[in-house]
């Protein structure tokens, strides 16, 4: 074989990359392509934060290729048509892919497949690339995919990991294949100021720092709010800059009871990702429906507005919500609490949340964000679909002298302690000079008072 196509998508690097060696080994010459497909962004997937992260990663997966004497295609349009349209002009036999989970991507393999079989090409599909294990992979008697964490953990922890691959040394791209240039970032002024860079080389040099000095201590601090304390490894795994195989292998070799608690949320993520792939629906549908007739956005719109932006005067939710404005991430402790403030006290539909945490999130991921907006709202995986966090609860528990809070919330930055928790306690004078609003809503009875409400309706 003489030419191979391979096609990145959300894995957008060059170690550990079966896709990549495949092709290489067989054939001389490999055309790396990616392909804007404009689909994805009329979808609403193309938030800002997410396309500046992703510019980096094609400049580092072309600068990456360009060392090794290759370098990156890029195409703008539906990948199917372009794919074949790459094909024919290198006279690509083959085509390599990673497989991935949504149906969106299941649709798009299909017609792939079914198009390059037309031009008498073939495609190649590779497992566990954007994955550790593979969905599918592990299945449990009655049912085609785990609907519970703890059994399939059980099983994933007993499998062998294909062992990782190394970086390839050269990269021979045909002659005469033209590119379009490589997107560049958003203007700043449509970004989170804070926002994280990207690319293959950040993201191994975080890993990197990350299991040298960061992970031993996960297991005790990942929960505390203000340490910062998990690995921010989410937007390179979202985007395949880094390998979770190789994570997972490289964990391991760290050892220790932070690292295994590491792995182990690299195996909810893997979870997530087959309760998908079985399930392709749950990224708009309830996994488990509860029947809820919950508040809308317009029905909701003065709750909903508060939440968005951060003053619903329950500090520790008004921090979290502003952490996600400001850096486009937010602390998985914030994720749980403010999803269940949004479904579970305000009784708003987790569709809405889960919308709004895909405008800003850079790691936001279809399956990783709808399932865990599903799991906080009832209607997952939970197995204990009624429990609701109480902001203030979670506040002295993983806050507790209130840093986190201070630390997004300026307005209360002169209170000191975790008097910050509960400004609605302090007494009148001090109350009134606080630029804070007043809770929107009163914990005790709000998510009774909502769904009486609703039911009446
Ligand atoms: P670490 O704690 O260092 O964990 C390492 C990796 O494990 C993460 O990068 C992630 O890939 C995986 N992981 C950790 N926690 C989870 C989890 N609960 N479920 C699945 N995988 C996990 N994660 C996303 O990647 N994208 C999302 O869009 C997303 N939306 C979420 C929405 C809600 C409502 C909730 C509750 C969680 C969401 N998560 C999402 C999961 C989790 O909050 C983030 O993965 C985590 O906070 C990322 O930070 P980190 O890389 O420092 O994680």
């Amino acid at each position: 074989m003489n030419v191979s196509v391979v096609l990145f998508t959300a894995d957008l690097r060059v170690h550990d990359h079966p896709p990549l060696r495949a092709a290489l080994d067989g054939s001389r010459h490999v055309v790396p392509l990616f392909v804007r497909d404009p689909a994805v962004d009329a979808a609403g997937f193309a938030a800002p934060n997410r396309l500046a992260f992703l510019a980096d990663c094609l400049h580092g997966l072309d600068a990456e290729l360009r060392r090794r004497g290759g370098r990156l295609v890029v195409r703008g349009g539906d990948p199917v048509e372009q794919v074949r349209e790459v094909a024919r002009e290198a006279d690509a036999g083959e085509v390599h892919l990673a497989a991935d989970v949504s149906g969106f991507a299941h649709r798009r393999e299909e017609r792939l497949r079914r198009a390059l079989a037309a031009d008498g090409r073939r495609l190649h599909v590779h497992d566990a690339v954007t994955t550790a294990v593979a969905p599918g992979a592990l299945t449990p008697s009655s049912s085609d995919h785990f609907a519970v964490f703890t059994p399939y953990f059980r099983q994933w922890s007993r499998q062998r990991l294909r062992a990782p691959l190394g970086a390839p040394r050269a990269v021979r791209v045909p002659d005469g294949v033209a590119s379009d240039e490589l997107p560049s970032r958003p203007a700043a002024s449509e970004l989170s100021a804070g926002l994280a860079p990207g690319g293959e080389a950040e993201g191994r040099g975080r890993l990197a720092g990350w299991l040298r000095s960061g992970a031993a201590a996960y297991g005790e601090r990942h929960d505390d709010l203000a340490a910062d304390a998990t690995s921010r490894l989410s937007p390179h795994l979202h985007f395949g800059t880094l390998s979770p195989a190789e994570i997972v292998h490289l964990a391991r070799d760290a050892g220790g009871p932070g690292a295994e608690a590491f792995v182990r949320q690299l195996a909810w993520r893997d979870f997530h990702r087959q309760v998908l792939a079985a399930r392709p629906a749950a990224a708009s549908a309830d996994y488990r429906t509860k029947h809820d007739r919950w508040r809308s956005e317009r029905s909701a719109r003065e709750d909903v507005d508060a939440w968005r932006e951060g003053r619903t005067g329950y500090p520790v939710v008004d921090a979290a919500m502003r952490q996600l404005l400001h850096e486009g991430w937010m602390h998985n402790r914030g994720r749980l609490l403010t999803a269940s403030f949004l479904t579970k006290t305000l009784y708003v539909d987790w569709r809405v949340g889960a919308r709004h945490f895909l405008r800003y999130l850079v790691d936001g991921d279809l399956a990783n964000n709808q399932l865990n907006w599903q799991w906080m709202a009832g209607t997952g995986t939970d197995t204990r679909p009624g429990r609701v966090l109480n902001p203030v609860t979670q506040a002295r528990r993983y806050d507790p002298d209130g840093t986190y809070v201070r630390r997004w919330v300026p307005e209360l930055a002169g209170l000191e302690g975790p008097a910050v928790h509960e400004p609605w306690k302090l007494p009148g004078p001090a109350r009134a000079a606080l630029d804070y609003p007043d809770p929107v809503v009163d914990l005790s009875d709000g998510l009774a008072r909502f769904k009486r409400a609703r039911a009446r309706d």
